[in-house]
C-alpha cells in the first residue's frame, strides 16, 4: 500500500509541531512507522491522503460509536454552528445535554461540562477533594486519567508505550497524594487505606481498564471498592470516560450495577467534538464554584456546537440501541481473531466488552497491568503493520483499546478476521 502523501506531510509536521502530532499515540512510536494522515470517514470507513481506504477500530479512540460523519450529527452541527459558535453564556443546549446525562445516570443529580476528559477528572478530583477535605487519592497502576500532573504515575498507554513511567515536569511534590495500587487486588486497596486512612479523598478507577489495553474487573472488584469507600468514607470515582455510553448506554456502572460518588465522562458524550463532563450526587456536586468553594471554569466549556454533537449522539445512540448488535459483532471478531491465531501457533488473548477490544500477544490471562505489560508489544507491532497494509486500522499500541460503531457490519468482521488470518501467518517469531 502506498502512503506517499502521508509521509511528506509527516516530514513536514515534525518540523513544526512535536513528533509531527497533538497527541503522542497518534505518532506510531508504539508499532514504529510513519503515521497515517487521513482525509475523511464515512461509516466504519478511514480514508487516506493517499487515496487508501481502511476498517476503522479506532473511532477516534472512541468517541465514534454511531460511525462517522453520521448525517444527523451533521446536521445538528451544522445547524448550531449557524446560530453562532460560542456565547459565553449558558444556552439551553446545556440543559438538553445535562438532561440526557442525568437519565442515563441516576448516580448523577449534578453535572459540569468541561472541554476534555482531561479537564473533567481534574474537576472530578478537586471537588472529591473540597468535599472531603481530604488530600490523597488512590488510583491503580495502568489506569489513564488524562495527563494533569498528578495522575501521571503509572498511567498506562501513551506512557507504557513509550517506556516512560511518569512524565518529565511534574514536580514530585505534585504527585505526593497520588497513591497507586493494583487493579482486581482489593487488598492492594485496602492495605494504602490502613496506612492513610484519615486522608483519602477519593479512589478514581477505570470500570473497564482501556488505557493499559483492555482489562475486565473481576469477582466483584467493582462493588468491594464501594464497599470499602462507604467504609472509610472517601469517594469512588468511576472514570467512564472511555466506557461512558460504551460498554451501555448508563456506562460499566449499569452494566456492572455499581453506582459511584462521581462520574467522569468524555469521548462519546461529544460525538467528535471536544465534550467533557464530571457529575455526581447533588450535595458533592453544589461544592463547585459558584455555588461552593472548589474552583473550574471554562471560556469554552458548554460551548453550543459540541452540545449539539452530544446531544444528536446521544440521542441517535438511544434511539438505535445498537449495544447488544455490537457485542455480538465484537465477541465473533474477539473469537474470530483467537481462532485464527490459534491455527497460526500463535497465543492471542481478545479481551473484549461490549464493543471494546484489544488484541494481546500473550498466552497467558491478563488481570492487571503488570501482566499486561508481559504481552510481547514486538508481534503486536508486525501484526499491526500486516493489518494496516491490508486496510485494517487497529490501535497503534498493543496498550489500547479497539472499538467497533454501529457502522461495522458482519461483512467488516469477517473481511477482518480474514485479514488476521494472513497477517498471523506473516509474522516473523
Ligand atoms: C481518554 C481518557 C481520558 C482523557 O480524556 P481526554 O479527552 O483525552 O483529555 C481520561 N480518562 C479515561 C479513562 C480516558 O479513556
Amino acid at each position: 500500500m502506498k502512503r506517499k502523501n502521508s509521509q511528506n506531510l509527516f516530514k513536514k509536521a515534525q518540523k513544526i509541531i512535536p513528533g509531527g502530532v497533538n497527541s503522542p499515540v497518534r505518532a506510531f512510536r508504539g508499532v514504529g512507522g510513519d503515521p497515517v494522515f487521513m482525509k475523511s470517514a464515512k461509516g466504519p470507513i478511514l480514508t487516506d491522503v493517499d487515496g487508501n481506504h481502511y476498517i476503522d477500530y479506532v473511532g477516534s479512540w472512541g468517541p465514534m460509536i454511531l460511525g462517522h460523519a453520521h448525517p444527523k450529527v451533521l446536521k445538528a452541527i451544522e445547524g448550531a454552528a449557524k446560530r453562532g459558535t460560542s456565547f459565553g453564556t449558558p444556552t439551553s443546549a446545556e440543559i438538553d445535554l445535562a438532561l440526557e446525562v442525568i437519565k442515563a445516570y441516576p448516580s448523577i443529580e449534578k453535572v459540569r461540562f468541561v472541554s476534555s476528559g482531561t479537564e473533567a477528572v481534574m474537576g472530578a478530583i478537586r471537588v472529591a477533594r473540597g468535599f472531603t477535605k481530604k488530600n490523597k487519592i488512590i488510583k491503580f497502576d495502568g489506569c489513564y486519567h488524562g495527563h494533569a500532573d498528578s495522575l501521571l504515575v503509572k498511567a498506562g498507554s501513551g506512557a507504557a508505550t513509550l517506556g516512560v513511567p511518569d512524565s518529565a515536569g511534574v514536580p514530585a511534590e505534585f504527585t505526593e497524594h497520588t497513591l497507586i495500587a493494583t487493579f482486581n487486588d482489593i487488598d492492594s486497596v485496602k492495605k494504602l487505606f490502613e496506612e492513610f486512612s484519615d486522608d483519602i479523598a477519593a479512589v478514581i478507577v477505570e470500570p473497564v481498564v482501556g488505557n493499559m489495553g483492555v482489562i475486565l474487573p473481576q469477582d466483584d472488584f467493582l462493588l468491594k471498592l464501594r464497599v470499602l469507600c462507604d467504609e472509610e468514607e472517601s469517594l469512588l470515582i468511576l472514570d467512564e470516560v472511555m466506557t461512558g455510553f460504551r460498554v451501555a448506554f448508563g456506562g460499566a456502572q449499569d452494566f456492572y450495577g455499581v453506582t459511584p460518588d462521581i462520574t467522569t465522562l468524555g469521548k462519546i458524550i461529544g460525538g467528535g467534538l471536544p465534550v467533557g463532563a464530571y457529575g455526581g450526587r447533588g450535595d458533592i456536586m453544589d461544592c463547585v464554584a459558584p455555588v461552593g468553594p472548589v474552583y473550574q471554569a471554562g471560556t469554552l466549556s458548554g460551548n453550543p456546537v459540541a452540545m449539539a454533537a452530544g446531544l444528536s449522539t446521544l440521542q441517535n445512540l438511544k434511539k438505535a440501541n445498537p449495544y447488544k448488535k455490537l457485542a455480538k459483532l465484537t465477541q465473533k471478531l474477539a473469537e474470530g481473531i483467537e481462532e485464527a491465531a490459534s491455527k497460526n501457533n500463535i497465543s492471542v488473548l481478545v479481551p473484549h466488552v461490549g464493543s471494546m477490544f484489544t488484541i494481546f500477544f500473550t498466552g497467558d490471562p491478563i488481570t492487571n497491568a503488570q501482566e499486561a505489560r508481559g504481552a510481547d508489544k514486538n508481534l503486536y507491532a508486525q501484526f499491526f503493520h500486516l493489518m494496516l497494509d491490508q486496510g485494517i486500522y487497529l490501535a497503534p499500541s498493543q496498550f489500547e483499546a479497539c472499538f467497533i460503531s454501529a457502522t461495522h457490519t458482519e461483512k467488516h468482521i469477517q473481511q477482518t478476521i480474514k485479514a488476521a488470518n494472513k497477517a498471523f501467518s506473516g509474522l516473523v517469531l
